[in-house]
């Protein structure tokens, strides 16, 4: 392995300069980065350890909502009391990804910047649109675990358990960067431009995630993935929903996919489908089902289809809860 520089810095300001350094890369849990790092796929000079920076690991509550630390792991946002109760989708999705021991490790900040779980953009020796290559293997090859809605020339999906959640919850992120600090929906935080698959979010050089930021009002949220294993695995399909209820019909309602799409995918069409209605399983499932309207399925994926209609439908369900 070619030698790298490992830096500690303990401030936002001291990791911000190590990371205007030329080669140098954040380094949060380590989880994604160094299993890149390991296969060859990066090779940085520097890697600049977020580990010691001071005052991003809290979980506050303010009168706006949930303010989580992007240090914050995912085993804290499983756990935590609060986000249990004021973000149930988001603690659930944290829960439900990778391992006990992963979940240990990995940030909340490191969940969203993760990169695709893609076998051909994870093998350096097979060409990659994403790393730069002019071809993409999955579109003819194997594609069990590839995207069903929203792609172009590259359809591997984003493998982030909170995006789907905090979209659902109508989150934001606070980014601090050269240009300053900016706020960011989660939303149009990713970015699927078919021309530049490599580009897969908004960050700019130096641009470093600090906090999730996550309202309250939404009403009651619920988050299910369907997965091969129970454990040590990524979704096959995952669904967020946050719902609110006045006098039995739904005032307002947020969705959004996971594992189907090169970004997590809000279903505007579901909660237009749905809004200001009395809601029941048929008509749930119908709504659920125009998600995928405009599926285009793989030679190997057409089992996420019925598999996503289904596991959304129950996510929606859940989250309005018993009649
Ligand atoms: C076996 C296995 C199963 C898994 N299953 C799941 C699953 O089911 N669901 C799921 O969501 N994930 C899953 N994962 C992935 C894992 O959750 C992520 O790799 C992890 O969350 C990344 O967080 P990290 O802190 O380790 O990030 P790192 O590996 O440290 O960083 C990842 C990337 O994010 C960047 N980064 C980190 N923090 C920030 C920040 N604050 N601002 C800007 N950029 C930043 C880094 O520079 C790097 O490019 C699995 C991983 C394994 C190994």
């Amino acid at each position: 392995m070619r030698a790298f520089a490992v830096v500690l810095p303990r401030s936002l300001e001291e990791a911000r300069a190590a990371l205007a350094e030329e080669g140098s890369v954040l380094k949060a849990g380590g989880i994604d980065l160094l299993d890149r790092l390991k296969e060859r796929l990066i090779a940085p000079d520097t890697l600049v350890s977020f580990r010691d920076v001071s005052g991003l690991d809290r979980i506050e509550a303010g009168p706006d909502g949930v303010r989580i630390g992007a240090l914050v792991t995912l085993a804290r946002i499983a756990e935590d009391p609060l986000i249990r109760e004021r973000a149930t989708a988001l603690a659930r999705a944290a829960g439900d990804a990778a391992t006990p021991q992963i979940r240990n490790v990995a940030t909340a900040g490191g969940n969203l910047v993760q990169k695709t779980r893609c076998w051909y953009y994870r093998h350096r020796d097979l060409p990659c649109l994403k790393r730069g290559d002019d071809l993409c293997p999955a579109l003819e090859g194997r594609n069990r675990y590839h995207a069903i809605l929203a792609y172009g020339r590259c359809p591997s999906v984003h493998a982030s358990n909170l995006a789907p959640a905090l979209i659902a919850l109508d989150a934001r992120l606070r980014i601090e960067g050269p240009r300053g600090a900016r706020e960011s929906e989660v939303e149009s935080f990713f970015a699927n431009d078919p021309a530049d698959p490599a580009r897969e979010n908004t960050l700019a050089a130096g641009d470093v995630i600090t906090h999730l930021l996550v309202p309250g009002g939404r009403g009651r949220s619920a988050y299910r993935e369907v997965r091969e294993k129970q454990s040590f695995d990524w979704p096959l399909v995952s669904a967020a929903a946050a719902v609110r209820l006045e006098k039995g019909r739904i005032a307002s309602l947020r969705v959004a996919l996971g594992a189907v799409a090169p970004v997590p995918l809000r279903a505007r069409e579901v909660e237009a489908a749905l809004l200001g209605k009395v809601p029941d399983p048929a008509s749930v499932r119908d709504a659920a089902s125009r998600a995928f309207a405009a599926a285009r399925p793989l030679a190997e994926n057409g089992f996420k289809v019925p598999m996503g209609i289904a596991c959304l439908s129950d996510t929606i369900l859940e989250a309005i809860g018993p009649p």
